[in-house]
């Protein structure tokens, strides 16, 4: 078994389409950032590379990798678990948590949980929370997200 770590935080940008833990939030304003700006998918990605040694989000979809640029978090996450199966590994499961005023996780968490892990075909547990007003995420200048992994090692 290995466990990782992952965060990300993105401005928030007005205006810009909301993608958050795999789903869109039609009433909210997106984060910016070099993709779709969804930091829960890109910690998750994160946590999931930290586990594996795979290194990071930025080594594996940087800015280095034109390619890759406003892809979706779904596709991102959908990467990683390919890069993670080849390189021996299974996802025993992940969690995710989003920090910020907007968007509202609670109502559709349910949602959230059943996209992410089909995504990543393991269970992904979504929470989400406030700073209480402080901050970049308090004042609702940005969102944030941590997340963590569970791999098992096929080998
Ligand atoms: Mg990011």
């Amino acid at each position: 078994m290995r466990t990782g770590i992952g965060s990300d935080v993105h401005p928030v940008e007005s205006g810009r389409p909301c993608w958050m833990a795999g789903l869109l939030f039609e009433s909210d304003n997106g984060c910016a950032g070099h993709s779709d700006g969804d930091v829960a998918a890109h910690a998750l990605c994160d946590a999931l590379l930290s586990a594996a040694g795979l290194g990071d989000v930025g080594a594996v979809f940087g800015t280095g990798r034109p390619e890759w640029a406003g892809v979706s978090g779904a596709a991102m996450l959908k990467e990683v678990r390919r890069l993670l199966d080849e390189a021996g590994f299974t996802i025993v499961n992940a969690a995710v948590q989003v920090i910020g005023n907007r968007p509202k996780i609670g109502p559709r968490r349910a949602e959230a949980q059943q996209v992410l892990g089909e995504l990543l075909g393991a269970p992904v547990s979504v929470s989400g929370t406030t700073t209480d007003g402080l901050g970049l995420t308090g004042r609702g200048e940005g969102v944030a997200a941590v997340a963590t992994a569970l791999l098992c090692c096929r080998a």
